[in-house]
């Protein structure tokens, strides 16, 4: 892997240029409530955002409040959780999620990754977002985007979320990163997609090719 001087001053231009192709950096996971964001994020293991984002909205509707879903019938939110896949378990750690959440921290989303991740259902993912979008402090989501991308891009050189995370904290400013893995998420959809990449018109081949003359990506 590059050193980690040039993986900075790469992940520096990469981060300049997706704020100016996208200016608004927002969560693909659509939520009113922060604990909403916990359950959107726990349905989201192994299903698109798109899928749970007509999931979440059945289910906010049926149980309105934190604890109501903590009173649940894991029968009846298994049945509308269903087309995320998974629905048996993502309906117990959804359903014990809340019942911390409600019963033993009086509703208080923690704010550090080390807590969050004790709760029912909660992977360092879903806990970045939640210390990003709700606490508004510096956060890497690994997800599969994330981990193509930067690999490509040579920054990382893993693809397991734990270690591709480390290394990515140690070259992203912080209190940029949040809004550029929400943004890496809409250039891995639109640009830098899985199976076929757009590389003649990557605006960061572009600003990485202004600087070092040439830019290659790992494929
Ligand atoms: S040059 Fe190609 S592989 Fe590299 S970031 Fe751009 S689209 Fe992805």
């Amino acid at each position: 892997m590059k050193s980690k001087a040039v993986r900075k001053k790469i992940a520096a231009i990469v981060t300049a240029a997706l704020k100016v192709k996208y200016p608004v950096a927002q969560c693909a996971l659509e939520y009113d409530e922060p604990y909403q964001l916990m359950i959107a994020g726990r349905l989201s293991a192994q299903c698109t955002d798109a899928r749970v984002n007509t999931v979440t909205p059945v289910l906010f509707e049926r149980y309105t409040t934190l604890q109501s879903l903590a009173d649940a019938d894991i029968a009846d939110v298994e049945e509308i959780i269903r087309p995320c896949g998974l629905f048996h378990t993502k309906a117990q750690s959804i359903i014990g999620m809340c019942r911390v959440l409600y019963y033993e921290l009086d509703g208080v989303i923690p704010d550090s990754i080390d807590e969050l991740i004790k709760l029912p259902g909660i992977g360092r993912k879903t806990a970045n977002l939640i210390m990003g979008d709700i606490h508004r402090k510096p956060a890497i989501v690994c997800d599969t985007h994330c981990i193509r991308i930067t690999n490509r891009l040579g920054l990382t050189d893993t693809k397991d979320p734990a270690v591709c995370e480390k290394q990515l904290r140690e070259i992203i400013v912080p209190e940029e990163s949040s809004d550029l893995c929400h943004r890496i998420v809409y250039f891995g959809r639109e640009v830098c997609t899985a199976r076929k990449p757009d590389c003649e018109h990557c605006p960061l081949r572009a600003a990485l090719a202004a600087e070092y003359g040439k830019h290659s990506c790992i494929l």
